[in-house]
């Protein structure tokens, strides 16, 4: 039986004392302020135990982590429909990069890159009745926590400053894969990204996606199907450029954001979320994904 509270305790000290934790993103302004030296650890288990140690209970930005429960709503809404919009390969470019996009006709390569993203966001705008509190009933049901909130002042501040975002979405629309208007769409994808969460909250949302879509309260949010297919974007787009050396190290399928948090899970076993906000060049968490490759190399816990 392996002591998990050890494990986690043991990667967290050994990982605090690291002087180069990466670089917070500055590109939204108002997620350079956060702390380097923030580090969270929580891990739950389908058996229902759950270990923390460090900033766990702490919130913070989710952004791009936001993308998977973005997916879910609009694939529960649309089914395979969706895919006739974007494709799931892997893009080995940056989340942001828009030259691909131009060259396929403006058919984003995976939800998980920005453009992807920001088709979602657009069948969200389209399905959803009231998309922003809609979308914040739907995380904080899978969470099974209402007090899940929209950091306003980081909408605001990517809504500011998001050129690569607003190029993005204008070349969607050009290419008629945009149904709803650029401001709309990108004001509920800024919304969306600015979700705050603690390690805590976030496994607990990742419950399903380990589980066959069926939640913490024991409702079926999606198919086991649907479940299949988003673990597996997850495991080869979840960290754009950088999603075959999280396979290659860490060995689960999982998602990143700039605001530092990965949430990575072992079908039928685990949920493990790690929060450290300096990234690497590739805008993963930096010593995030260390902490992670240490728990399933000291574990042999990975799908392979
Ligand atoms: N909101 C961010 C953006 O659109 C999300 C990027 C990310 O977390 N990788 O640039």
């Amino acid at each position: 039986m392996i002591d998990f509270q050890q494990v986690i305790n043991s990667i967290h000290n050994d990982l605090k004392q690291e002087i180069d934790r990466g670089l917070v993103a500055n590109y939204i302004p108002e997620l350079s302020h956060i702390d380097a030296n923030n580090f969270g650890i929580h891990l739950k288990l389908l058996s229902g135990e759950s270990f923390s140690v460090g900033q766990a209970q702490a919130p913070f930005s989710i952004q791009s982590i936001s993308k998977v429960f973005a997916l879910s709503k609009a694939f529960q809404l649309q089914g395979n429909d969706l895919w006739q919009r974007m494709d799931v390969e892997p893009s080995g470019d940056p989340f942001n990069q828009l030259s691909l996009l131009e060259l396929e006709n403006g058919i984003p390569r995976n939800p998980f890159i920005n453009s992807g993203a920001i088709v979602i966001a657009d069948i969200l705008v389209s399905g959803l009745e009231n998309p922003k509190e809609d979308f914040l009933h739907f995380v904080r049901a899978l969470a099974n926590d209402q007090t899940i909130q929209y950091n306003e002042a980081v909408a605001a501040s990517e809504k500011a400053t998001g050129y690569n975002n607003y190029a993005a979405a204008n070349l969607l629309k050009s290419f008629g894969n945009l149904q709803n208007d650029v401001a709309d769409v990108l004001d509920f994808y800024f919304y969306q990204c600015a979700l705050e969460m603690t390690c805590e909250q976030l496994t607990n949302a990742f419950y399903l996606f380990a589980n066959h879509g069926v939640c913490l309260q024991n409702k079926e949010w999606l198919t086991a199907s649907q479940i299949k297919r988003i673990n597996a974007i997850m495991l080869t787009c979840g960290f754009y450029d950088e999603a075959g050396e999280f396979a290659f190290e860490v060995g689960l399928p999982g998602k990143s954001g700039v605001g530092g948090g990965i949430v990575a899970l072992l079908p039928n076993q685990l949920v493990i979320s790690t929060w450290s906000p300096g990234l690497n060049p590739k805008g993963n968490s930096k010593i995030g994904m260390q902490a992670l490759e240490a728990f399933t190399t000291k574990t042999k816990l990975s799908i392979f």
